[in-house]
């Protein structure tokens, strides 16, 4: 059974069905990657920023033919509403230490470019032995305000000028359970951006 569209989205950009198609593919390529890097013993430290990557995340673990462990970062960016206020601040760290271990960033979208960059500048200096990013969604490149987003390995689907929610993204704290991907309305954008 699927899920009905809100009325604040106007369209599904991204079914549920091609969502888990492109993991699947994700998962493997990953794997196959990984296959050839970790050592006897050694496991993949995946890290989802929370809280917009858990779908993703969950998905996508499930996938994963090479041993992972999951440690969870909590970021926060947007303050509500659709516009990033540029600023980002670690609302809850890594349980464990990334010094010399393996680690894959799970994102759910770049659109700004700001938080990747801030990710990539904490995590260097941790130490990690190497440090990928495997993001869901990317904007168009026109969006990006600062450089440091095409280090991004894996890329789930490239999008238009859109504010998008479903499958873990959220629109002030909604529509996150929606199993796939949909676009807000101009109406709904203007709505929560005034509250
Ligand atoms: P950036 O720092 O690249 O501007 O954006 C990163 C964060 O902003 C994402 O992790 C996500 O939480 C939020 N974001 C950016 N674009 C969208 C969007 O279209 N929809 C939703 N729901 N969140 C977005
Ligand atoms: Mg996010
Ligand atoms: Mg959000």
């Amino acid at each position: 059974m699927s899920i009905p569209l809100p009325a604040d989205c106007g369209s599904i950009l991204i079914s549920e069905e091609s969502i888990q198609e492109r993991i699947t593919t994700l998962a493997s390529q990953i794997s196959e990657h990984y296959e050839k890097v970790l050592k006897d013993g050694e496991a993949l430290v995946l890290v989802p920023i929370l809280t917009g990557s858990y779908m993703f995340a969950a998905d996508l673990s499930r996938k994963l033919t090479i041993p992972n462990t999951v440690d969870f970062l909590a970021l926060s960016s947007y303050r509500g509403g659709t516009r990033s206020t540029g600023e980002v601040k670690i609302l809850m760290d890594t349980r464990d230490s990334v010094w010399d271990k393996h680690v894959l960033i799970l994102e759910d979208i770049v659109d700004s470019g700001y938080t990747l960059q801030f990710l990539a500048r904490h995590f260097s200096t941790r130490n990690p032995r190497s440090l990928e990013f495997c993001v869901l969604l990317t904007a168009p490149k026109q969006k990006r305000k600062v450089e440091g987003y095409d280090n991004v390995k894996w890329t789930g689907f490239h999008i238009g000028e859109k504010f998008v929610v479903g499958y873990g993204l959220d629109c002030a704290g909604l529509y996150r359970h929606l199993p796939y991907i949909a676009e807000l309305t101009q109406t709904a954008i203007d709505k929560f951006t005034k509250k």
